[in-house]
């Protein structure tokens, strides 16, 4: 996903602003993985594939998303990382 398009994204839960975290990206500077985060609700929205995960809680799919964001962990050095925030 373009660089210009995610920056138009904001947090489906509280409509606030997101700040990205970029892991990969591709010649044309799309990103291809990342990591958005809401500063006000402390949600976290990997980007994979290209592709922003910014589904509601109900319909997010963490068993999906952890091992992505497993590698992250290991390839990136990002410890640790909470994709819902505790209080869920
Ligand atoms: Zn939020």
């Amino acid at each position: 996903m373009k660089l210009s398009t995610i920056a138009k994204l904001c947090c489906p839960f509280d409509k606030q602003d997101l700040q990205l975290k970029i892991l990969a990206q591709d010649l044309d500077q799309n990103v291809i993985e990342g990591l958005l985060s809401c500063t006000t609700c402390r949600r976290q929205y990997p980007i994979i594939y290209g592709v922003p995960i910014m589904a509601p809680d109900e319909y997010r799919q963490l068993p999906l998303e952890q091992p992505v964001v497993s590698r992250w962990r290991l390839e990136y050095n990002i410890d640790p990382i909470k994709l819902l925030p505790d209080a869920v």
